[in-house]
């Protein structure tokens, strides 16, 4: 199994601490399946930066010391950006990552509580230079909770979304772990991922995401989640079907 969204290397954000640290995590990874695992650090969150040559050095550095522990897991080159409007120039420049640098999949990072006025049209110029943006866990959005209508626009103009496997198993609460299956339902995700950042509050977690999701939305699902995965670190076209809105229950009869 493929993890896109991992906070393991060691001293770059809020994720591992160190590389006793990130050891350890690979070798939970490991335990939970996972062969291969995109390390996205934190960049232009207001509090880190963390650019393309450093990551790539870093993961170089993390597998090196993979093989020396005999920790059966690959890392792979991978940034999580929170949404700028500069992130084009900066990919131009060599800043900004792709995932796996296949130059065909990017994280995007929306501020926790709004979706900027910019956003559709970042995302349109971005899918413009051939890079299809990837929203990164928008059932934590407060904004998209209120107005999932906001997320539906941007996935029918071709963004695709990663869900974060602690929320659909109810660790940041039930109102998060009940929206992450609407969307799931709604055809508005495509990847799960463990956006892991230690091994205490905020592990892992995908063995449990996934069966729940078996539980919640299919089986077919977590095919479809397990699959795209490979295909974005391979650089190929992943598989989507019609978005569709979020089903809200009517209370009351006044919607
Ligand atoms: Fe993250």
């Amino acid at each position: 199994m493929i993890d896109l969204h991992c906070h393991i290397l060691a001293n770059i954000d809020d994720g591992s601490q160190s590389d006793e640290m990130s050891v350890a995590m690979a070798r939970k990874a490991v335990s939970e399946g996972i062969t291969q695992i995109v390390a996205t650090p934190h960049h232009q969150n207001g509090r880190y930066v963390n650019e393309k040559d450093l990551i790539v050095k870093k993961v170089k550095d993390l597998n090196e010391l993979l093989v020396r522990e005999d920790v059966p897991l690959t890392v792979l080159p991978g940034q999580e950006n929170r949404i700028y409007g500069e992130i084009l120039e900066d990919y131009q420049n060599s800043k900004i990552l792709t995932l796996n640098d296949t130059g065909k999949y990017i994280f995007i990072e929306l501020p926790s509580s709004q979706v900027p006025y910019y956003t559709e049209r970042l995302l349109f110029d971005i899918q413009s230079k051939g890079i299809v943006p990837i929203i990164v866990h928008p059932e934590r959005n407060s904004r998209l909770i209120e107005e999932p209508e906001l997320l539906y626009n941007l996935i029918s103009k071709g963004a695709l979304a990663q869900v974060t496997a602690s929320s659909v198993t109810g660790r940041f609460g039930k109102k998060i772990k009940k929206f992450s299956h609407q969307l799931i339902d709604a055809n508005l995700v495509h990847f799960v991922s463990s956006d892991a950042h230690n091994l205490d509050g905020r592990s892992f977690h995908m063995q449990e995401a996934l069966e729940r999701i078996e539980k919640e939305n299919g089986r077919e699902m977590i095919y479809a989640f397990l699959e795209n995965a490979e295909y974005v670190i391979k650089g190929q076209m992943c598989f989507k079907e019609s978005p569709e809105r979020v089903k809200r229950k009517k209370i009351l009869g006044i919607f």
